[in-house]
C-alpha cells in the first residue's frame, strides 16, 4: 500500500444562510455553520471532512466551534506524522486519546476516507465495502412553521420531481394543532406523497400515547423520536402498529445494541456524525439488520461534504427500507461545490469520482468563512 503521512490539518467555520427559517421543536435555524477540516498528506493528496449540528448546541453537546477547537487542540497534534492510509487504526488511536466528540471524529474520518479514495482512485463507497445502489431516495422536511406554506412547498417539490416523501417537524405546538397540521398536509398531497413526522423528543409518554393513534389516522406512516426516553419509546412500540423511529437516542453501536436488545424501535435513523463516523455508522446498520430493525439514512442538516459521505455509506447498506433525508445542501442558499450534486427524479446520485467525488469551490466560500483560519503543523503542535 502507498505510504503517506499526515502533514498538516486546517479547520475553518463557514456560516451559510438557509433558504428559509427551519423550525424544529428544539429551535429555529436561520443559517447553518459548517466546520470544514482539510487533511494534507505527504503524497500531495488532501481530504476534506465536515461537521455540522442542528441549531448550534440546541440538539446535542457538540457545536461547530467545539469541533474546531477539539481538532485544533487535541486531534490534529496527535495526527501529524501518522500514517494517513491506516484509517481504522488511526481512528482507534484517536478514540483512546479523546472521549466521545463523535461529530469531530466523523469529520476527520471523512477527510481521511476522501484522501484515501483519491489516493487509490476509488469512491469512498468502495472503501466501505462497495455500493449496492447508485441513487438514493431523498425526503424533504417541511418546517416553515406554517401549514399553508408547507403545502405550497410540498406542491413545488412534487412538481419539480425533487421529493415525494415529506417529514414534518412537530412537537413545539399543542398536540391538536400539530395533528391538524399533519392531517391537512397529508390530505393535500394524498397518495402522491408519503408523510412522516419528527417530534424531536418533545412529548411525554402520555402525550405520545394520545397523539400516535391520531397521527396514524391522518395517514402518517412513520413517527420519529416522539419521546426522549429509550424505555418510553420501547413501551410505545408495543402499543401501536405505526412505525416508530429512533434518532436522538441512537449514539453509535453500543446504544444501537441496547435499543435492539430492548426491541425499542422499528426503524433507526442512522447519522454518520451522531454514530461517531462512517465505520461506526456501518456497525449500527449491521446491528439493525441483525435485529430486524429497518433503516433510514438520516441527516444532521449537513452541507455537501457530510451529505456525500453519508450517501457513500448509505449506498453500501444491505437494507435502506425508508430511504434517506440527505437534503442538507438544498436548505443552504449557496452552492459550495464546483459541480453541484445531482438531485433529480426524487433521488440523489451518489458521486462516482475518487474519494467523496466532489470539489470545494474555495473562492465561493471565502466570504462566508469566519476569521481566524487555524493551521496546525508538527512544529506548532509540540
Ligand atoms: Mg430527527
Amino acid at each position: 500500500m502507498t505510504s503517506a503521512t499526515i502533514e498538516r490539518i486546517e479547520t475553518r467555520l463557514v456560516d451559510l444562510p438557509t433558504i428559509r427559517p427551519h423550525k424544529l421543536s428544539v429551535a429555529t435555524m436561520y443559517g447553518q455553520t459548517l466546520m470544514l477540516v482539510k487533511v494534507y498528506c505527504s503524497d500531495g493528496v488532501t481530504g476534506i471532512g465536515e461537521g455540522t449540528t442542528i441549531a448550534g448546541m440546541a440538539y446535542g453537546p457538540e457545536s461547530p466551534e467545539a469541533m474546531k477547537l477539539a481538532i485544533d487542540a487535541y486531534f490534529a497534534p496527535a495526527m501529524i506524522g501518522q500514517d494517513a492510509t491506516r484509517i481504522q487504526a488511526l481512528m482507534a488511536h484517536l478514540g483512546k486519546l479523546v472521549k466521545v466528540n463523535h461529530f469531530a471524529k466523523c469529520a476527520l474520518e471523512t477527510a481521511l476516507l476522501d484522501a484515501q479514495g483519491k489516493r487509490l482512485g476509488v469512491p469512498v463507497s468502495e472503501l466501505l465495502g462497495g455500493r449496492r445502489r447508485e441513487r438514493l431516495p431523498v425526503a424533504w422536511t417541511l418546517a416553515s412553521g406554517d401549514t399553508s406554506k408547507d403545502i405550497a412547498e410540498a406542491e413545488t417539490m412534487l412538481e419539480v420531481r425533487r421529493h415525494k416523501i415529506f417529514k414534518l417537524k412537530i412537537g413545539a405546538k399543542d398536540l391538536k394543532t400539530d395533528i391538524k397540521h399533519v392531517a391537512d398536509i397529508k390530505k393535500a398531497v394524498g397518495d402522491r406523497a408519503a408523510v412522516r413526522v419528527d417530534v424531536n423528543m418533545a412529548w411525554s409518554e402520555t402525550q405520545a400515547a394520545w397523539a400516535i393513534p391520531a397521527l396514524a389516522e391522518t395517514g402518517c406512516e412513520l413517527i420519529e423520536q416522539p419521546v426522549a426516553s429509550p424505555a418510553a419509546l420501547a413501551r410505545l412500540m408495543r402499543r401501536f402498529p405505526v412505525a416508530l423511529m429512533a434518532d436522538e437516542i441512537l449514539q453509535g453501536p453500543e446504544s444501537a445494541f441496547e435499543i435492539a436488545k430492548n426491541e425499542g424501535a422499528d426503524v433507526f435513523a442512522i447519522k454518520i456524525e451522531q454514530s461517531g463516523g462512517l465505520f461506526a455508522a456501518q456497525r449500527v446498520a449491521t446491528i439493525a439488520d441483525a435485529a430486524g430493525i429497518e433503516l433510514y439514512g438520516g441527516t444532521m442538516l449537513e452541507g455537501a461534504f457530510s451529505t456525500v459521505a453519508s450517501a457513500h455509506l448509505f449506498a453500501s447498506f444491505a437494507n435502506l427500507q425508508w430511504g434517506t433525508e440527505l437534503f442538507g445542501p438544498l436548505l443552504i442558499t449557496e452552492e459550495i461545490l464546483t459541480t453541484p450534486l445531482d438531485y433529480s427524479n426524487f433521488e440523489l446520485t451518489v458521486p462516482g469520482g475518487p474519494g467523496l467525488g466532489i470539489e470545494l469551490d474555495e473562492a465561493k466560500i471565502k466570504r462566508f468563512t469566519r476569521d481566524g483560519l487555524m493551521k496546525v503543523t508538527k512544529s506548532s503542535a509540540q
